[in-house]
């Protein structure tokens, strides 16, 4: 089933959440400055999944149409539509849309769970299956959580057990959690949250290879939002100098679980390891590969940005500064032709499609490196003023908004409104938690690059060199 952004919005306010911004419990979350952005862009994915077909699949589960967000692929047409969703979707938000750790959360938990059973002859299948329907049937929307606090990572999991969630207690109805995720993009805005593994773990760390999902009846589920600078721009309104008011930056919380219950027919891993790793790789992999496709959405963004800035200077003629734009150009579809390789040459996991292990990881790497080289173009064709440009209240003041209309104008093609609205915009991408987002979502380069390093056939390349020189070793 299809429902709309509407629908969305309405389903989520009638939720009781205990959400903390800036030290206060607030009321009215779905209005809060903070966290309405973040709704918005959610909304968005609905919208947008009804406008066209590739974005909306059948799904033989429920027979109908559903979110291509809610969908395990089945080979790799369909993983290139959702890369090709997502990509959209980033480009026209010009931020997350959340939705796509839940995703990946669905194309792991698939597979991981038909090996579990076919090893153990256990149900988690079955149930994962029935929860999966329902998702679809309700159209919910799904966030991931992995990321533990972890405390001293020197030491492992046992030694720092609070910083990892772990089980507490086995109930005949469930499982008792507690512990902490950080960095959890949306959740505060989400219908089902999946918990799943920060890592992989070893013998005698069982009570943290665990996988379940949360819904908004659990008890004992706290949000802390984050608060940086942009968050307070927030919450100085105004129509746009926040730069992107409507949808905002990256939101994300710290997600508190304190003893809370979950009940078996939400658990898909109970401490196992295999499983547990099965998850965690395919979540990884999966979400390298299709956060290559929003970097280009986001770099999409900022290629209309850059242009846009050009013309409202008077230079969109300068050769230097459009080869400016050629680069970015080249490095946003660089980017996502890296997500489609991976896509293609996939691989079919017990019925499931996953992405190329090695192209996706290399997506991770390209895409970072992309994702700083496109916001330097962009900050060096935008001349320093994002940074340093008078405010939407300035414009409006009666004592100096005159001057700064008359200061702040250069092509007589654009107000000095329409100027100031694209200068926001552009202080938006450089200095909200987009950078550092692009960076850690979905795992840190050094992450990556272990994987790289893993899974790369040096001995063949090297093979290759030997052969070339006629060294026999
Ligand atoms: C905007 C944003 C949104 C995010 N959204 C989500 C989300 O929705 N869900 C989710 O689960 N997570 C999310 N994350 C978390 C993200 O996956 C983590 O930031 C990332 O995995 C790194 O973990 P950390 O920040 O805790 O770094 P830390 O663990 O503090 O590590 C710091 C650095 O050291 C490196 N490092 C640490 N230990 C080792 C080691 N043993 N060997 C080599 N290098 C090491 C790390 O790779 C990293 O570069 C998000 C992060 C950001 C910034």
């Amino acid at each position: 089933m299809l429902i709309s952004g509407n629908d969305y919005v309405e389903r989520l306010s009638g939720y009781k959440r205990e959400i903390f911004v800036k030290g206060d419990k607030i009321q009215n979350f779905v209005e809060h400055p903070n966290i309405r952005p973040a709704i918005n862009a959610i909304a968005f994915t609905y919208d947008l999944a009804s406008k066209k077909d590739e974005y909306s699949p059948h799904s033989d589960l429920i027979g109908e149409k559903v979110n291509r967000l809610n969908y395990v692929n089945a080979n790799a047409g369909d993983l290139i539509a959702r890369l090709d969703f997502q990509r959209e979707l980033s480009m026209r938000t010009g931020t997350c849309h959340y939705r796509c750790p839940g995703a990946d959360a669905i194309c792991s938990i698939y597979p991981a769970t038909k090996e579990l059973d076919e090893r153990l002859g256990t149900d988690y299948h079955k149930k994962f299956l029935s929860f999966l329907k329902e998702i679809q049937s309700k159209d919910y929307a799904c966030t991931g959580a992995l990321t533990d606090t972890k405390g001293d990572r020197s030491k492992r999991p046992r030694e720092e057990r609070d910083m990892y969630v772990h089980v507490v207690e086995r109930r005949n109805e469930g499982i008792v959690v507690s512990g902490a995720k950080i960095h959890q993009s949306g959740a505060f805005a989400a219908d089902v949250n999946f918990v799943l593994p920060t890592q992989a773990f070893k013998e005698g760390e069982e009570e943290f290879a665990i996988a379940f999902a949360v819904t908004p009846e659990d008890e004992g589920v706290k949000y802390i939002l984050q608060n940086t600078g942009y968050q307070a721009k927030l919450r100085e309104g105004g129509s746009f100098e926040a730069g992107n008011r409507k949808y905002g930056d990256r939101l994300t919380c710290t997600v508190l679980f304190d003893d809370v219950c979950i009940p078996w027919e939400r658990v898909f891993v109970f401490e196992d390891l295999k499983a547990e790793q099965g998850v965690l790789t395919n979540f990884a992999i999966s979400h390298r590969c299709a956060g290559a496709a929003c970097k280009a959405g986001f770099i999409d963004s900022m290629i209309g940005a850059a242009s846009l800035m050009l013309k409202a200077n008077g230079l969109e003629k300068v050769p230097a500064l459009r080869q400016k734009i050629g680069e970015m150009v080249g490095i946003c579809e660089a980017t996502y032709g890296i997500a489609v390789g991976a896509a293609t040459k996939g691989f079919n996991d017990y019925g499931s499609w996953q992405s190329n292990r090695l192209i996706a990881n290399a997506g991770k790497i390209i895409g970072v490196e992309g994702f700083n080289k496109v916001l330097m173009n962009l900050a060096e064709i935008a001349g320093g003023i994002p940074v340093t440009a008078p405010s939407e209240f300035d414009l409006r003041n009666p004592e100096i908004g005159a001057l700064v209309e008359k200061y702040l104008k250069a092509s007589p093609n654009f107000t000095t409104e329409q100027r100031l609205k694209i200068i926001k915009f552009i202080e938006f991408w450089a200095t909200s938690s987009h950078l550092l987002g692009g960076i850690h979502g979905g795992g840190s380069p050094a992450a990556a690059i272990i994987f790289l390093q893993m899974l790369a056939d040096i001995n063949s390349k090297e093979e290759a060199v030997k052969e070339a020189l006629d060294i026999d070793k």
